[in-house]
């Protein structure tokens, strides 16, 4: 018997339906929380910045977060941070380190800013055993051509270590977004780990044609799919269709806690894509929510 999936609390229940281990989430975001609350105040305004109001679904004091999250059955996660400025990636790199230090499920992550002694701090954090890296193309504001990035996307082309990138148009688009720019740095670092965020919202089509050009290219779920998305950049119709030639490539993110939804959402849209095409199905969902993702993030198996 299949669990519903109506609710945040049916997740766990409908994961041991299916036999999951749990969910790897490799799009979460964790940060310091003077940055955390400049952010929040950011979505309260967001009328202003996207066009559409943001309410922060799970913003709770960061202890009630994790045990939301896992709660909700998430097993091991990415937090992710990322800089909007000079000179704090490496502050905030050391926070990363930290946080994963005093939380067993969070893999120690990093993050970069084209600014002299990126690949420099970027390789500290790699030797100091970071797993998953962010790059926030639409929040930096900056060009991920530039010169100054060259090293970096080479250190982590070299490590193989997973780079998030935000490199789409969504939710409005930054001075250097588009997947166009980006190909443009997978032409130079064709064997890249890269997951492009949010599949590339809106260009879906674009993201996928560059998963099927590079073979290290994924897609992550990140608020694609559900209704609150739907709205602004709604799925090609064929895109369980599409996904099935690219099946071991997507892998679960969430946005959590940063969302104007409950968690379940992204994973009804997620057991949505896997029911609509014969291809996909629970070896879709499984692949999707746990196994890949923990692949990428070098979790024991
Ligand atoms: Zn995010």
């Amino acid at each position: 018997m299949i669990h519903p999936l109506r609710e945040d609390r049916d997740v766990p229940g409908w994961l041991a339906s299916h036999g999951l281990p749990g969910l790897v989430d490799l799009h979460v975001h964790f940060l310091p929380d003077r940055v955390m609350t400049k952010l929040w105040d950011f979505f309260d305004d967001a009328l202003t910045h996207y066009g559409t109001h943001w309410p922060i679904r799970y913003r709770l004091p960061e202890d009630e977060r994790l045990a939301t999250l896992r709660g909700l059955g998430v097993v091991a996660f990415a937090p992710l941070v990322y800089p909007h400025k000079p000179g704090m990636a490496a502050w905030l790199n050391s926070w990363a380190g930290d946080f994963a230090r005093r939380t067993p499920d969070a893999v120690p992550t990093a993050t970069f800013y084209p600014e002299p002694g990126a690949a420099d701090y970027l390789a500290e954090a790699l030797s100091a055993g970071a797993r998953c890296v962010k790059a926030h193309v639409q929040v930096g504001g900056y060009d991920p051509r530039d010169p100054l990035l060259e090293p970096v996307w080479g250190l982590l082309a070299e490590a193989g270590v997973p780079a998030v990138v935000h490199c789409g148009n969504g939710p409005v688009p930054g001075a250097h977004t588009g997947l166009d720019v980006f190909a443009e740095v997978l032409a130079r670092h064709p064997r890249l780990v890269a997951v492009l965020a949010h599949a590339g919202m809106p260009d879906y089509a674009g993201a996928l044609d560059l998963v099927a050009r590079y073979p290290n290219v994924h897609l992550d779920t990140t608020m694609v799919g559900v209704a609150f998305s739907e709205a602004m950049a709604p799925l090609p119709a064929d895109w369980a269709g599409r996904l099935a030639d690219v099946a071991d490539r997507v892998v679960l993110g969430s946005d959590y806690p940063n969302i104007p939804y409950d968690y379940v959402e992204q994973l009804r849209a997620i057991a949505d894509w896997a029911s609509a095409d014969d291809r996909l199905g629970p070896a879709f969902l499984r692949a999707v929510l746990h196994d890949t993702p923990a692949r990428l993030l070098g979790l024991p198996r």
